[in-house]
């Protein structure tokens, strides 16, 4: 997903200029509708691995009739509600994942970092609610470059890492993709900082490490190709014993909109026949195989099981 702070910003220079305070002008406007979940994290078991989902927070994204390509703003609101979701708003949580296994900690995408969504940026406090010490995590799996995914690894304001010694792993094909100099030419105007920030900081990091294909990235830890959303996006497949979980981060980012919709088109899919395509191989293989999926964007704590429904699918979440 990618999302701009220009409102929140609008609203904090006029209510500059208007004299007033600022947070008392701002925060009707950005007042969360959704309550936060009592306790922000829960931990299960897969296998011998241990897996602990953090919440981060929500966006209440205002309905826009570009954000589902080829559904109607009505046909997304009959969605949110066929799902259990108000549907004055599009419901867009982030839910990190931290996965204990094989005597490493890996965390899984590094939340917002409190610099996408006003409503968002509660992952370390619920990492720490959890007992997880940031320090003392090995390796960050990134599935791919977009703002919610990737700005927990960066300090706002200076760009300084915030998990020095961790090993990030990132798919080569999202890496070269954002870093290439000429990418400016392909990306549209509200992605063009992202680009920017991308190629200020990751070429300067050493500890960012670039994988080909899907190789076990982690102990018992697989990427999975599922390009379309970016070029290089990928999921993460988890096995231990017979257990397995399908982390499929922005694969279906939106659950109640494109798992029950599979064939409906985001404005953030970059390539959305590709996305779709990567979508429903994902869906069949966790309904094939029969196991447990979660997503960043899924309600939290992110996880359930997918069946299919009519046309499409449906989620059946696990409870917090
Ligand atoms: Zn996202």
């Amino acid at each position: 997903m990618f999302m701009s702070r220009r409102d929140f910003v609008v609203s904090t220079s006029l209510a500059a200029a208007l004299g007033l305070n600022a947070k008392l002008a701002i925060s009707p406007a950005f007042a969360q509708k959704t309550p936060d979940p009592a306790k922000g994290f829960l931990t299960y078991k897969i296998g011998d691995a241990e897996v602990t989902a953090l919440y981060d927070g929500i966006w209440e994204k205002t309905h826009d009739p570009a954000f589902i390509i080829n559904a109607s703003i009505d046909d997304v609101k009959a969605a949110m509600v066929k799902a259990g979701l108000p549907p004055d708003f599009v419901s867009i949580p982030f839910t990190v994942v931290v996965v204990k296994n094989g005597g490493k900690t890996i965390l899984c995408d590094s939340g917002t970092g409190g610099q996408v969504q006003p409503t968002a940026g509660k992952m370390m406090a619920n990492m720490n609610a959890a007992g997880i010490d940031p320090a003392k995590i090995d390796t960050i799996l990134i599935s791919h470059f977009h703002p919610d995914h990737i700005f927990g690894l960066m300090e706002k304001g200076t760009n300084a890492p915030v998990f020095p010694n961790a090993e990030i792993v990132v798919s080569d094909v999202e890496y070269k993709f954002w870093t290439d100099p000429s990418v400016f030419d392909r990306l549209n105007e509200a992605r063009k900082g992202l680009a920017k920030r991308i190629q200020t900081v990751f070429p300067t990091w050493k500890n960012i490490r670039q994988v080909s294909g899907e190789p076990e990235v982690a102990p018992g830890i697989r990427f999975v190709n599922a390009p379309g959303h970016t070029p290089g996006h990928r999921a993460f497949h988890l096995s231990s014993g017979a257990s397995q979980l399908m982390i499929s981060n922005d694969t279906a980012y939106v659950p109640a909109l494109v798992v029950a919709n599979p064939g409906w088109h985001g404005q953030y899919d970059q390539d959305a026949p590709l996305a779709e395509a990567s979508r429903r191989k994902l869906l069949d293989r966790v309904i094939a195989d029969k196991v447990l999926i979660c997503g960043y964007h899924c309600p939290f704590p992110g996880a359930g099981m997918i069946s299919k429904d009519g046309d499409g699918y449906a989620l059946t979440g696990i409870k917090a």
